[in-house]
């Protein structure tokens, strides 16, 4: 594996829930971060601990070599780096890593484009929440060519104790990524619909959440949404109800161009966009349980706030 020259500048270009978490990383482990974010007082914050503070996304590309982004949409990410004085436009960049939930196809075409510029581009979307993000045990799903991945293999070792390599071919990280967060979605409204039941019915949710933690119904939903978002009522802001619809809406319509059969997805995603259309859509997804709330008239609410996961 390459190790870059741990003096060479590496850009970080959105500094959100996830990409503040992983640029402080990067900054916390000596490296030269160059930060851009639309948002300046993002951006000031993680000057504040040590990056240096980009004017535009194109002052970051003419300094860094290689640039991780975790942008929120697909348009997003393609603007920043294929628009008007994004990130391609710069005079030094070589190699972009893609940290966002971005989708096969546009990932593909964003790749595409890279290369008529000399550019390559790593797929490297991320799960584990904010959690994972602030301690570096992300799960990366990495797809690129195999002298790029090596280009950034110590970078993303900072970020993630998961590092899986789903092939050569960019796009394919957010395959395996789109399937990941379609079942976690899918677990996340049948847990929320399963604690209203259970609570409706006379049952505690703690004394629920034990049980359901030893046995067949676990899932990451149990072991560390609900009893550290829902059960306390805190509903922390971690992942944006909008960001998880996007991502399913990105499944289905992946799912359809490969002619995969989908019934519990869709249903999932019909239930998640009606939902939001009465709740917020930047609120956590956790918020989604209030659909059920109101309609039983009961609040799933507890002591829980320790992760159940081992
Ligand atoms: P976020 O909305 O919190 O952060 C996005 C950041 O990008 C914001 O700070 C915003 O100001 C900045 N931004 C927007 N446009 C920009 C531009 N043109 N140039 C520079 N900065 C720009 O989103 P997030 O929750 O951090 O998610 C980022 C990506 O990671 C998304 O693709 C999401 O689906 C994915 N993801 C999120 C989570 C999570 O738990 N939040 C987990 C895994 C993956």
């Amino acid at each position: 594996m390459t190790d870059p020259a741990s003096d060479a500048p590496v850009g970080f270009v959105g500094l959100g829930q996830m990409g503040a978490r992983m640029a402080a990383r990067l900054v916390d482990a000596g490296l030269d971060v160059i930060a851009f974010d639309v948002d300046p007082v993002a951006l000031a914050k993680l000057a504040a601990r040590g990056a240096k503070a980009a004017a535009s996304l194109r002052d970051v590309a003419d300094k860094a070599a290689i640039i991780l982004c975790s942008l929120p949409r697909p348009d997003i990410v393609e603007q920043a780096i294929l628009g008007v004085d994004g990130l391609a436009s710069g005079s030094t960049v070589e190699l972009i890593v893609d940290l966002s939930t971005t989708g096969t196809a546009k990932l593909q075409e964003i790749a595409r484009a890279l290369a008529v510029h000399n550019i390559d581009l790593v797929d490297a979307p991320v799960s584990g929440g904010v959690g994972g993000a602030e301690a570096g045990t992300l799960t990366l799903m990495v797809a690129g060519k195999a002298a790029a991945r090596a280009r950034v293999d110590t970078i993303v070792r900072h970020l993630g104790s998961n590092i899986f390599v789903i092939g050569d071919t960019p796009g394919l990280g957010q395959k395996m990524k789109l399937v990941n967060n379609m079942l976690c979605a899918a677990n996340a409204v049948t847990a929320f619909e399963a604690m209203v039941m259970g609570v409706k019915a006379g049952l505690d949710a703690d004394r629920m959440l034990e049980v359901i933690n030893v046995s067949s119904g676990r899932s990451f939903i149990t072991t560390d949404k609900l009893p550290q978002c829902v059960l306390p009522r805190s509903f922390p802001n971690r992942f944006a109800t909008q960001l998880l619809l996007k991502d399913m809406r990105l499944g289905v319509e992946e799912a359809q161009v490969d002619d995969a059969p989908l019934w519990m997805m869709t249903a999932a995603l019909d239930f998640i966009s009606k939902a939001m259309d009465e709740g917020d859509p930047q609120a956590d997804y956790a918020t989604l349980i209030h659909y059920f709330e109101q309609r039983a008239g009961v609040e799933v609410a507890g002591a829980a706030l320790e992760s159940f996961a081992s």
